[in-house]
């Protein structure tokens, strides 16, 4: 059976060319970058030129601004806890109520640890709260920090960074964005959305799993996160995961390829094919998030009067991946709490389900989504004990 793979905000595919860049700092180009011999010296060139090339697909001034760390939870991890280290006494967080939990984790770490933490809420849309921000921004005591996302991993909503970054900024605030989904699906410039701290994931744009990029523009207080050697100019301890900071800059160069070639046009034709076949064909669904911009690859869509994982069971044994906001704890479906804070009606919040495309996807796998998924979800239906038969 063929894998129609529609699970990309989970994982993406190395992509061939990233593996192949990747491939002889495995066999012959081992050395320790900061090893003071030749050998060394050799793959720490390597290192440089990757940082140069991560720098330039974020509009960094600097490539000293790139920090190389082992996934996003890090980067969020390192951020939030950077800056609150670097304060030194009780400051106030602003984020929102639908961020990863790499980040809604933290952040209730550190309300634990003294600091005010305010979740500001999303519309039925997904659409960010901007008056609730304004107002809590002007409440805030003491040093701090807005932790953001630039587009949401379950539904793509895209914020509105550039203006949550300079209010925040205005405000004297640390700006601290999420753009793990964001990255390879819209431009990212630094330049001119004036972050302070951003953090990205290889494995979500086609670089393996175990690398992620923190940047931290220059001048920003923040501690080291990961304490112990001076790799990364001391701001991350730990010798260089050279193959994967490699393919890291590989990845970075060819989404910046993609961005200007035309693929987000063509994956959003793709998207937006699967949402209006599946709406056609699938009474009483609905998409969350779909007012809202979003990012062209994500699709969320609600069945109503079933259970989502029960939809992504029967579409797995039919060889497609997809996912859920819910996750199975303690033998309970939790629904997703993004989906949850946009009041999403209580008979449509467990059959939310998530397609989410690469540049790789085809029209076939669509054609398959759109043959298998309207069968799987009548065939729930018939035993939904919320439809009247
Ligand atoms: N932030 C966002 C928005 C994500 O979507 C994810 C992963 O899904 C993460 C952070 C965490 O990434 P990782 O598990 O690679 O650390």
């Amino acid at each position: 059976m063929r894998t129609v793979y529609l699970d990309n905000n989970a994982t993406t595919r190395p992509a061939p060319e990233v593996v192949e860049a990747m491939t002889p700092f495995f066999a012959e180009r081992w050395g320790n970058p900061s090893s003071m011999h030749a050998f060394g010296g050799l793959v720490a060139r390597d290192v440089t030129a990757a940082r140069e090339a991560v720098a330039a697909f974020l509009g960094a001034e600097r490539p000293e601004e790139i920090v190389f760390n082992g996934c996003a939870t890090e980067g969020d991890n390192h951020a939030l806890f950077g800056v609150a280290a670097a304060w030194g006494r009780p400051g106030t967080i602003i984020t929102s109520r639908v961020e990863h939990p790499a980040v809604l984790g933290p952040c209730l770490r550190l309300r634990e640890l003294g600091h005010t933490v305010v979740e500001i809420g999303v519309d039925g849309e997904g659409r960010f709260d901007m008056e609730a921000y304004a107002q809590a921004l002007a409440a805030a005591s003491g040093p701090t920090l807005v932790s953001v996302m630039w587009a949401n991993n379950e539904t793509g909503v895209l914020f509105p960074i550039r203006e949550i970054a300079e209010m925040g900024k205005a405000a004297g605030a640390t700006v601290h964005t999420d753009a793990v989904q964001a990255a390879g699906k819209v431009p990212l410039d630094v330049g001119s959305v004036p972050v302070d701290l951003l953090t990205i994931a290889g494995h979500k744009m086609h670089a393996p799993k175990g690398i992620g990029v923190l940047y931290i523009r220059r001048g920003t207080r923040i501690k080291p996160y990961v304490i112990g050697g001076h790799q990364e100019r001391g701001r991350r301890g730990g010798t260089e995961n050279v193959p994967y900071i490699v393919g890291m800059a590989k990845a970075c160069e060819l989404a910046r390829r993609a961005l200007e070639d035309g693929s987000e046009a063509r994956m959003a034709r793709l998207r937006d094919r699967l949402q209006a076949g599946l709406l056609a064909t699938c009474p009483d669904s609905r998409v969350n998030g779909g007012g809202a911009p979003r990012v062209a690859n994500t699709l969320n869509i609600s069945f109503e009067f079933i259970e989502g994982e029960s939809v992504l069971y029967h579409l797995s044994d039919r060889g497609i991946c997809a996912s859920s906001g819910s996750a199975c704890a303690a033998g309970s479906l939790e629904p997703s709490h993004v989906i949850r804070a946009m009041g999403v009606p209580f008979t449509a919040v467990h059959g939310s389900i998530r397609f989410s495309l690469s540049r790789y996807t085809t029209d076939e796998e669509i054609d398959a989504v759109l043959e298998h998924c309207p069968q799987v979800v009548a065939e729930m239906r018939a035993l939904s004990p919320f439809v009247k038969h």
